[in-house]
């Protein structure tokens, strides 16, 4: 099964996704995760996209397209994938459109979550994330007590990088949500309609516990 997870940033498609590879057995591929590894590793690719990341920008289509292109073509997407982050462009989802005709594939759902700016910009402030295992929580869930050990992997310290495990994404600050969901309403909200033009596309209610979103998931890929 082919699926694309759309929806503004911290609507929870990454703690979707989770769910959802797990249930249907698809690799994840999310162009957010690769973008951060490469910045993370140092190499050409990260050097390129650290300044757009860190302002909420977006990475240039081309880039991208490279990036999707190769990343389909793998043996493990051919059991099926999960795209999470992508499209995000008009111009990216008549050429995923065009490419998956040109590898004999095509999209089973198109998934889009949404949630209210106001809900957004709550859940973004607070959330953290794990340099060491990648897995992402929010503040709110520890009271007043600022969490030392990421409770996915246990891990206190990045040991590579000699950094804390736990960190707040340079995005995740509430000016650059607010670019970051004007860039979404501008500029992806166009793809999902290319998108539905072609393949099946419901809208999800991203609000209320990561349960429930799973719940109306499940009942749309059932
Ligand atoms: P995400 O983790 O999906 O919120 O992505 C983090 C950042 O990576 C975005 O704000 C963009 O700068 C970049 N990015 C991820 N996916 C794409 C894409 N499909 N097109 C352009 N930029 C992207």
């Amino acid at each position: 099964m082919n699926i694309v997870i759309m929806g503004p940033p911290g609507v929870g498609k990454g703690t979707q996704s989770h769910g959802i590879v797990q249930a249907v057995g698809v690799v994840h591929i999310s162009t957010g995760d690769i973008l951060r590894m490469s910045v993370r590793s140092g190499s050409e690719l990260g050097k390129k996209v650290y300044d757009i990341m860190t302002a909420g920008d977006l990475v240039s289509d081309e880039l991208m397209m490279e990036l999707i292109r190769e990343r389909l073509s793998r043996e493990d997407a051919l059991g099926g994938w999960l795209l999470d982050g992508f499209p995000r462009t008009a111009f990216q989802a008549s050429a995923l459109i065009e490419l998956l005709a040109e590898l004999g594939q095509t999209v089973d759902h198109v998934l889009v979550l949404d949630a209210p700016a106001k809900e957004i910009v709550r859940r973004l402030e607070g959330r953290i994330t794990c340099r060491v295992c990648n897995e992402t929580m929010n503040l709110t869930g520890f009271g007043s007590v600022k969490p030392v050990f990421c409770p996915f992997c246990g891990c206190a310290q990045d040991a590579e990088r000699s950094k804390p495990a736990l960190y707040q994404r340079a995005d995740d600050k509430e000016e650059t949500i607010r670019h970051r969901l004007e860039v979404f309403r501008k500029k992806t909200l166009p793809a999902a309609w290319l998108l539905e033009d072609k393949y099946p596309l419901s809208e999800i209610d991203g609000l209320g516990t990561p349960d429930e979103v799973s719940q109306r998931i499940r009942s749309v890929l059932e």
